[in-house]
């Protein structure tokens, strides 16, 4: 049976774009183009093609609907300061620019979940028998 890693460890993987389960292999091959496994361990990183990580993804994008709102509410108090501009300029950057990472956590912390008891927990896979 393997180990099963700590959340706090998978999302550090994935924050660092890393295969959850090793955190050898690399989750992308280029800016958001995911590997089908991992090249070290072989883990199918989405066994469940859109299952739970098409929640993940749907909490991800909602998030950035928080830094809207506050741009706007900061828009009409200020509607003629620059810094609106950089403010702006500095979330959208790093909304993009953290996309990959967050998108790297929301697989460990789907990995963890799959672990724990989804298709990877040692209940999901009893011994192959034929009968
Ligand atoms: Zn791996």
């Amino acid at each position: 049976m393997e180990t099963m890693p700590k959340l706090k460890t998978v999302l550090l993987r994935g924050a660092r774009r890393r295969c959850p389960k090793c955190g050898k292999g690399p989750i992308y091959k280029r800016w958001l183009t995911m590997h089908e496994s991992c090249s070290s361990c072989g883990l199918k990183y989405l066994e469940n093609q859109g299952d739970l990580w098409g929640v993940l993804l749907a909490l991800d994008r909602a998030l950035f609907i928080l830094p809207v709102i506050v741009m706007i509410y900061f828009r009409l108090y200020n509607p003629n300061s620059a810094w609106f501009i950089v403010f702006v300029v500095v979330v959208l950057v790093g909304f993009i620019f953290t996309t990959p990472h967050r998108n790297g956590m929301g697989l460990g912390v789907d990995y963890y979940i799959r672990c724990k008891f989804g298709d990877l927990s040692p209940e999901a896979q009893p011994p192959k028998t034929d009968r």
